[in-house]
């Protein structure tokens, strides 16, 4: 349930009001806006009676929420979440632009790589270091050694680093790393879910590769319900009957969890076609869809990667298209506002 406020109530009056819901067994998840609050209701709100919180003096509006995603639902949150990261922000306009190897495979590549992506103008840097591959056989990632290079690509650029974690066991070992990536094998691992969501640093919560935008929501709620609001989502492709692409680049994610959600979502066009070929125009139509970010994979000499060669964007390639979708950025922003629901 949601209770919208009217403008300035009296001070008494809401705490009279939040006292009393409190007695309830409700939990109150309160977003104070500029022109508007919002008090967003957790618990057995089947008892509560709307005529009578409609009635009171302070409160403009009540609704029932369908949705099973709460702290997740723009319903509860009608501004954008906008996170601090480093001396970026993502989300509230801005484009973020997430570059790097696939995997992390040495620190003379992993620096090499931050260095040129950050004169392309990103604003973080990306690096496997445990790597969820479907071979068993396959390269598995250079681990706690790949974080100190990626540390080193840290201190050397100064951007942040988006690193993936695998199984909580490994969370001591990511003090330096600035957001934590849950990758499309483990979006439904609760688990780590709710790990995640028990310590501070923001995630990048990538969709599963078969799942709906409400499982996919509902994943995000187990961040933020453990006490972690700072979710960033990312569409990496979905499985589709198709074979010619890696993945299906799902760009109507887009409009509809902006509907839907408060947070910020990123895309990641390298997995979503596999084909480096196919990156750049997957990647400006997500700006012109209105994503709040790119995750997109660069290597230094993609016919030798260690993983996912056959998507990697050479640095001189990438900065061609870092300008590109800066600039585009920058039109769409100038363009009026289009609201048709
Ligand atoms: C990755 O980002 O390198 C990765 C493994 O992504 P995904 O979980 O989307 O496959
Ligand atoms: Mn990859």
């Amino acid at each position: 349930m949601i209770v919208v406020l009217k403008q300035n109530p009296n001070p008494d009056q809401v705490e009279g009001l939040v006292n009393w819901l409190e007695g309830k067994g409700i939990t109150i998840h309160r977003s104070i806006g500029e022109n508007q609050t919002v008090f967003g209701l957790v618990g057995d709100t089947s008892a509560l009676d709307i005529g009578l919180i409609s009635a009171l003096d302070i409160v403009e509006d009540v609704k029932r929420v369908a949705e099973p995603y709460k702290e997740a639902n723009r319903k509860f949150h009608p501004e954008d979440t906008v996170i601090p990261i480093g001396n970026t922000t993502v989300g509230g306009g801005n484009l973020t632009l997430i570059a790097g190897p696939c995997s992390v495979e040495s620190e003379e590549q992993m620096v090499g790589i931050a260095k040129a992506v950050k004169a392309s103008g990103v604003t973080m840097i990306r690096g496997g270091a445990f790597k969820p591959r479907t071979s068993p056989y396959s390269f598995q990632g250079l681990g706690k050694q790949a974080l100190e290079y990626l540390k080193v690509a840290k201190q050397e650029t100064g951007l942040p680093i988006v690193t993936e974690l695998m199984d909580i066991s490994q969370l001591p070992l990511f003090d330096d790393v600035d957001v934590i990536q849950i990758g499309t094998r483990n979006m439904q691992n609760y688990d780590l879910l709710k790990a995640v969501g028990r310590q501070e640093k923001p995630v990048l919560l990538k969709r599963g590769m078969s799942s709906t935008y409400e499982e996919w929501l509902m994943s995000a709620e187990y961040i933020m319900s453990e006490g972690n609001p700072n979710v960033i989502l990312c569409e990496r492709g979905i499985r589709t009957f198709e074979t010619y692409t890696r993945n299906t680049m799902d760009i109507c994610a887009i409009p509809v969890l902006k509907k839907l959600t408060h947070l910020p979502i990123v895309i990641d066009p390298s997995h979503a076609t596999g084909r480096y070929a196919l990156v750049p125009s997957m990647a400006m139509a997500a700006v012109t869809a209105g994503c709040d970010g790119l995750l997109i994979e660069v290597h230094n000499d993609p016919q030798h990667a260690l993983s996912d060669g056959a998507q990697s964007l050479r640095p001189d390639k990438f900065d061609i298209l870092a300008k590109n979708l800066i600039s585009l950025h920058n039109f769409t922003a100038s363009l009026p506002p289009m609201q048709f629901d």
